[in-house]
């Protein structure tokens, strides 16, 4: 397969500036992130990334890049100069460097960090599905969660030997907690499969904690939901995942909106709509009619001749989202309604309806009258 050059898998110029690289690989990271790209595309987004982030690698290197200006993909090898045969360190350890600056909370070592000796991992990022109602989400609300965490094993003061043992160093990895292998002309160093990168064996495990040094409990979260909050979206909280390894930062918690379904109104973004019934009576002859809003009830005035499917806005009566500056609008569908379980009367009264609207010809039914010249025009 023949490399795309790197210039055009950024989508920059052959001149252009460090600053205008970074945004062009930013801007891709962004597209390919995983967050965006689940299931079927999963595997071509992570394929795309891997490109951009190669290219990034070595336009970003002033040397690399002087090099491949000259020579094109025989003047730099992308696999020199990466260590370790590590190779593609995936999504989470490149967007740890490069959105850094952007999620500035700090989350200390990245995952599988090497600190030289024993690794230090991360703990897992945590899930958790909230469910709200609309009303909730355009107000904003202040919760209570109530989510795991964990303590250092009393019995056995974090160490996870039984009292009175203590751990040992692995002699596979000599307490390292990595292990180098050879793979043909490579070496690679991998987690201690022994040791699962502790650098310890625990002969006799602490019965309390099963030797993990720490139990599991639950505790109380205030997790504060802004106003205009939308199904799907996500709230970090930060260091309140899974504890670390050997000393890593604790993961995140994220909490995950959902919106339960309305009897009345459905969301569109900041826009709400809502199907209102009107009778055939009023839409022809026009008049007030109540409609529901997020606030309470509001009037409007349907002119005569109403249609069905007719839409009224109301300005401003959606929701106000998270970082807009004005609330939505709210759009009432026009139902006309049919009668039903009408007396003799009543059908005696529409019958000399329509004999009079027949009388009337077309002019009484706007749709009608396209619609029987489409119909001759279809059967001609
Ligand atoms: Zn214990
Ligand atoms: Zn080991």
């Amino acid at each position: 397969m023949s490399k795309r050059d790197y210039y055009e898998v950024l989508g920059v110029a052959k001149n252009a500036s460090d600053e205008e690289i970074k945004k062009a690989y930013r801007k891709l990271a962004m597209k390919h992130h995983p967050d965006r790209n689940q299931g079927d595309t999963a595997v071509k987004a992570e394929e795309n990334f891997k490109e951009a982030k190669e290219a990034y690698e070595m336009l970003s290197d002033a040397q690399k890049r002087a090099a491949y200006d000259q020579y094109g993909h025989a003047g730099v090898d992308p696999n020199r100069g990466m260590g370790g045969g590590e190779g593609y360190g995936g999504f989470a350890e490149a967007f740890g460097d490069i959105f850094g600056d952007m999620f500035s909370q700090g989350q200390g070592q990245g995952r599988g960090g090497r600190g030289g000796g024993r690794q230090v991992y991360r703990g897992n990022d945590l899930s958790y599905a909230m469910e709200i109602t609309l009303e909730e989400a355009a107000k904003g609300k202040d919760a209570q969660i109530r989510i795991p965490s964990w303590d250092s094993c009393d019995t056995c003061h974090g160490s996870g030997a039984k009292p009175g043992t203590s751990a040992k160093t692995c002699t596979t990895c000599a307490g390292q907690g990595s292990v180098q292998m050879r793979q043909g002309f490579f070496s690679v160093q991998q987690t201690c499969p022994h040791c699962r990168g502790t650098g310890k064996i625990i002969p006799e495990p602490c019965t309390s904690c099963q030797g993990q040094g720490k139990v599991k409990h639950q505790k109380t979260l205030e997790v504060k939901i802004p106003a205009g909050i939308d199904d799907g979206m996500r709230i970090r909280s930060t260091g309140n995942g899974e504890p670390g390894t050997n000393g890593g930062p604790p993961g995140d918690l994220y909490i995950e909106i959902r919106i339960r379904k309305h009897d009345i109104f459905e969301r569109e973004g900041d826009d709400l709509h809502c199907q209102v019934p009107v009778s055939f009576i009023t839409a022809a002859l026009g008049g007030e009619i109540e409609v529901p809003t997020l606030a309470g009830k509001a009037a409007i005035d349907i002119p005569e001749g109403t249609q069905a499917g007719k839409q009224f806005r109301l300005r401003g009566k959606g929701i106000k989202g998270i970082r807009a500056s004005y609330p939505g609008d709210l759009y009432c569908h026009i139902v006309v309604e049919t009668p039903v379980k009408l007396t003799e009367y009543q059908r005696k009264l529409l019958r000399e309806l329509e004999e009079s609207l027949q009388k009337g010809g077309g002019r009484h039914s706007p749709s009608g009258e396209s619609w029987t010249d489409r119909l001759k025009k279809f059967f001609s």
